[in-house]
């Protein structure tokens, strides 16, 4: 099927969306560590949450091409999708690997925003990037599990019904392997606060709406373990070239953001009497950022289509992220130089995307750890860690 039509009235959808919540909005929240609960609203309303939920469930049905065109076009127009872009790829552990009953009772209250899915509980202060190291634990005690522990920097929790959760059921010493012995949970987050889950907001140098929680002895229903007990760290691994990829088209959508702004500006300023733009100091680094963007572009639509063709493309959807959140990173930074002092000033929202945009090298996986995948995965070197 020919998805063009469809990308096109969802890039349409998208921006007039996105022109009801400008700079100031995005601005105001920022200011106060706000959650944009109206936009987020207003994608739900539109369905656009829902792209990737088969129709049997409720949702659109559509590729992830389509989902990439969402949240590149939100970045594009200024905003960000990180209030709400785990709900398009969590749910994929659900969809993949939940039963029958946990689809058919989670999929539809996500797909039409009864229930929000938006919070992704797998970092530990200690284990950090060394998933398996997680020491939350999950204990069957009868037709529940009891969970004890503490997660860090799980976005949107606050916001979200439900939470898509990773703890060991099995100690990394008595487990088969340091891969086996995790188990993927669906917790109810207004019962599990009931029970003793507690989060805490972390404030952050941008707007996350992200925080630390602590687990003492909150029981989980037994219903809620998906798929398998002990192989829980598939699951999630399953998941993370979508979200991968969706980040990297995010990136893509922040640099060309900074492109339009600096050439623009680079036009308009006139500094000794002519266009700062007409000198090379200023043109080259914009050309360069817009090469660079390119470039990885292809990369992101490459992995896009290997994802959507049902293909391997764990060491694309890699290189896309690592690719697109640097060319973005880049832009940010020419953009703010371009700028001169105005980069500066919070009215003109750069200093503030710039802010965004960092997050990218570091999470949802970090630069080093994506070198060393492909090291070891693409390359065949030894594994470095
Ligand atoms: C704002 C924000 C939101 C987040 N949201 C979520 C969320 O919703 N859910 C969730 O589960 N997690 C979330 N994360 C966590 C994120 O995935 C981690 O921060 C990220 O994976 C890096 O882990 P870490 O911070 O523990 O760094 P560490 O693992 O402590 O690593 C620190 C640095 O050392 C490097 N490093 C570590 N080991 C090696 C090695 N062997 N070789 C080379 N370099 C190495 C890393 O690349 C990194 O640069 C979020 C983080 C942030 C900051």
């Amino acid at each position: 099927m020919d998805y063009d039509d469809i990308i096109e009235q969802v890039r349409e959808s998208v921006a007039r969306i996105s022109a009801e919540f400008p700079g100031e909005y995005w601005r105001n929240k920022d200011r106060k560590q706000e959650y944009p609960a109206e936009f987020v609203q207003a994608l739900t309303d539109a369905g656009l949450l829902a792209c990737l939920i088969p129709e049997e469930f409720g949702g659109s049905g559509l590729p992830l091409r389509v989902a990439a065109e969402i949240v590149q076009t939100i970045h594009q127009n200024g905003g960000n999708a990180a209030a709400c872009h785990a709900q398009m790829y969590t749910m994929g552990t659900l969809l993949r690997h939940g039963s029958a009953e946990q689809k058919s009772r989670y999929l539809p209250a996500i797909a039409s925003g009864e229930l929000r899915l938006q919070a992704f509980g797998v970092t530990e202060p200690t284990a950090g990037t060394d998933t398996t190291s997680i020491s939350t634990t999950a204990v069957r005690d009868g037709d529940r599990y009891i969970v004890n522990g503490q997660k860090v920097w799980i976005s949107r929790a606050e916001y979200s019904d439900l939470m898509i959760l990773l703890a060991r059921t099995t100690s990394k010493e008595k487990a088969s392997k340091r891969t086996k012995g995790l188990s993927v949970f669906i917790v109810d987050i207004n019962e599990a606060k009931k029970y003793g889950m507690v989060i805490r907001p972390i404030r952050t140098m941008l707007n996350h709406a992200t925080t630390e929680i602590f687990f003492e002895n909150v029981p989980v229903p037994a219903e809620n373990l998906i798929g398998n007990e002990g192989d829980g760290f598939s699951y999630i691994l399953s998941g993370m070239n979508a979200e991968r990829i969706l980040i990297a088209a995010e990136c893509i959508g922040d640099a060309n953001w900074f492109i339009d702004k600096a050439t623009r500006y680079a036009c308009e300023r006139k500094v000794f009497g002519r266009p700062i733009g007409q000198n090379q100091g200023i043109q080259f680094p914009i050309a360069r950022a817009y090469a660079q963007t390119q470039a990885a572009t292809l990369m992101v639509q490459k992995a896009v289509d290997l994802y959507d063709r049902g293909q391997d493309c764990g060491a694309e959807a890699n290189m896309a992220k690592m690719l697109a959140s640097e060319a973005s990173w880049a832009a940010a930074d020419m953009c703010m130089q371009t700028h001169g002092g105005f980069g500066l000033a919070e009215e003109y929202d750069i200093e503030r995307k710039f802010r965004e945009t960092r997050l990218y090298q570091i999470a949802p996986i970090s630069t080093n750890l994506i070198l060393a995948y492909l090291g070891e995965h693409r390359l065949g070197l030894p594994r470095s860690y």
